[in-house]
């Protein structure tokens, strides 16, 4: 139940380790004063684009094996010490790198005979996307001066900033009343409650964290002010139109994507409206559903597994799609790629990493036999057969920008979910379809309120620094937008702006449409899946391979999908509504 680490290295003090780690310190130096010496002038461009290409690869693979390593082993182990140390005096020195990408960048902006010089070698072509995104991202350098000083700025700003919502956060307590005792609870454990089974537990816990945030209300504000401020100038600094496409470009997406992504979702918020009031009349409100029921759980799933009956139940539908798949899972139990159980000084959740440099993966997941935690398995291995397929492609193909990033992951869990929905009781349908759209209703619903409050704190913070009153508003509008009748408008959740992490961070602006796109395109994936059948297969393989060099637009076009235009949307939110649908079948009195 614990996974293997040894293809990576035997230890920290191992001979392996230790060289590599040393490589990585004087290999730092060395593209720095390469970096230094030939990017004053463009001549012998190919040579030299060939060379600092080369450079970068023997770099991301060394510090993919030796991070990886430090990285996976404190995630199992938290008071591994050599692990910790080796892991921040390596992440410390890799900033100094910075210097010779931003050479790099600069180098690539000047060479207007880009295209031909690309041509000329086969090693470049097969990095033409790395190379023309450099150029592009060479037009929103500032001066040498100018990064230096922003980057110096940033660590006492918007870092600083964040780091004080952090301990805001962090340390508040929320007092509440639970089994008739007073308690004091730290916010992510109040917050949890939302999903207690009951319903008095779940009011209290809303109105005590509604009542705490009042205490860190006007510092969180003050910190969000000076984080949007700070991004605000430097993204009008770059260039760019807007911190938004800002984020789109880092994306690699279009902002007709963008809103032909929108307009879909408009049309079937009325749909999901419908799921949110029969939630709340199940529950027994007439005025739609209060936010602290949102995540209520409904009816009970007797379905348990062991680790070995999860993973049986995986690789059999996995090979369903394809033998590849199934085979990729079986592998990954085999060879120990997973840790599974929940242990002491191991982090919670789950994640998957994909370690290219000897084309595995890692899962860490805490497996308790549920249902919920089977999908969650199929999941990461959705993330780790991305991986796979990434495989052949050089290290430097093989990153994806996030909007992509969820695509095998999310279609792999829809891959057993809809296998057990065929198999289970109506009772249990009920359980694990409520469980689906409400995630659902998150990713596509909450989000749009969350798209929309960023737009118009960004658009007002142009202005002038929002206080509190206008914060809690704007959320509240959003929120009457984006869920309608569905929510009980009385019962929102004015104060999310304090508690979602994600706005307070300078280089993650938008972090929320990046969400829905991924499950609507996987969704979406999907759909056409089901229509073709198995010559689908190898096509979804090459098209996985392919996203660390193309543009999200590119990479749908090779499934003739036209994600500029609202109709691919329209059908994978069909699949949602059709859940929806036969949720509302099955919960009718
Ligand atoms: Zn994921």
């Amino acid at each position: 139940m614990k996974w293997s680490l040894k293809e990576l290295y035997e230890s920290f003090e191992s001979p392996e380790f230790l060289r590599d780690s040393k490589r990585i310190l004087t290999l730092i130096e060395e593209i720095n004063a390469y970096a230094e010496k030939e990017f004053q002038e463009v001549e012998k461009a190919k040579e030299k684009l060939e060379t600092y290409l080369h450079y970068e690869m023997e770099m991301s693979n060394l510090v993919s094996r030796v991070m990886g390593f430090a990285n996976l082993t404190m995630s199992t182990d938290a008071r591994n010490e050599a692990a910790r140390e080796h892991f921040s005096r390596i992440a410390m020195k890799l900033s100094a790198i910075t210097k010779a990408e931003v050479l790099f960048k600069r180098f690539v902006q000047k060479l207007v005979d880009l295209e031909e010089i690309v041509s000329g070698s086969a090693f470049l072509t097969e990095h033409r996307f790395l190379l023309e995104e450099t150029k592009k991202e060479g037009q929103y350098l500032l001066s040498d001066a100018e990064e230096m000083l922003i980057a110096k700025m940033s660590n006492t700003g918007s870092k600083a900033w964040t780091n004080l919502q952090n301990i805001l956060t962090s340390t508040l307590l929320v007092e509440m009343e639970k089994e008739g005792e007073k308690v004091s609870l730290p916010l992510p454990a109040v917050r949890n409650l939302a999903y207690d089974k009951d319903p008095s537990v779940r009011k209290a816990a809303y109105e005590a964290e509604l009542a705490a945030y009042k205490k860190v209300e006007e510092s969180s504000a003050a910190a969000l002010n000076g984080i949007k401020g700070e991004v605000l100038t430097v993204s009008e600094l770059r260039g760019f139109e807007t911190p938004l496409h800002e984020t789109l470009f880092q994306s690699r997406m279009e902002k007709e994507t963008l809103d032909a992504m929108f307009n879909a979702i408009r049309e079937a918020l009325p749909s999901f409206r419908k799921y949110l009031k029969r939630k709340a009349a199940l529950l027994g409100h007439q005025k739609g559903l209060p936010f602290y029921d949102l995540f209520a759980p409904m009816g009970e799933s007797e379905m348990q597994f062991t680790y070995e009956e999860a993973m049986d139940y995986i690789v059999k539908n996995f090979s369903t799609f394809s033998p590849k798949l199934g085979q990729y899972a079986k592998e990954a139990y085999e060879k120990n790629w997973l840790d599974v159980e929940p242990r002491e000084g191991k982090r919670g959740g789950a994640f998957c990493s994909n370690l290219h440099v000897i084309g595995e993966s890692r899962i860490l997941s805490n497996f308790d036999g549920s249902f919920s935690n089977m999908t969650t398995l199929a999941h990461e291995l959705g993330h780790g057969y991305h991986g796979f397929n990434l495989k052949e492609e050089t290290i430097l193909n093989s990153s994806y920008p996030m909007p992509i990033a969820e695509t095998a992951s999310i279609f792999c869990e829809t891959i057993v979910v809809q296998a057990a929905l065929k198999e289970m009781s109506d009772a249990e349908a009920v359980t694990i379809l409520e469980q689906s759209i409400s995630d659902a209703t998150q990713v596509i619903v909450d989000i749009y309120s969350r798209y929309l409050f960023e737009t118009k704190l960004f658009e007002t913070r142009k202005d002038h620094p929002l206080s509190v009153k206008e914060l809690c508003a704007f959320m509240l509008e959003a929120q009457k937008e984006a869920y309608g009748d569905g929510l009980d408008e009385e019962v929102l959740h004015p104060y999310m702006w304090l508690n979602k992490t994600h706005y307070y961070s300078a280089g993650r602006n938008f972090y929320n449409f990046p969400y829905a796109f991924g499950l609507l395109f996987s969704k979406g994936l999907y759909a056409i899946y089901l229509k073709r059948g198995e010559s689908f297969v190898p096509e979804y393989d090459a098209l996985l391979s392919v996203t660390g060099k193309k543009s999200i637009k590119e990479v749908a076009e090779l499934m003739d999908i036209d994600v500029t235009k609202p109709d691919f949307f329209r059908d994978s939110l069909k699949i949602v509504e059709r859940d929806i649908e036969k949720f509302l079948e099955l919960t009718k009195k």
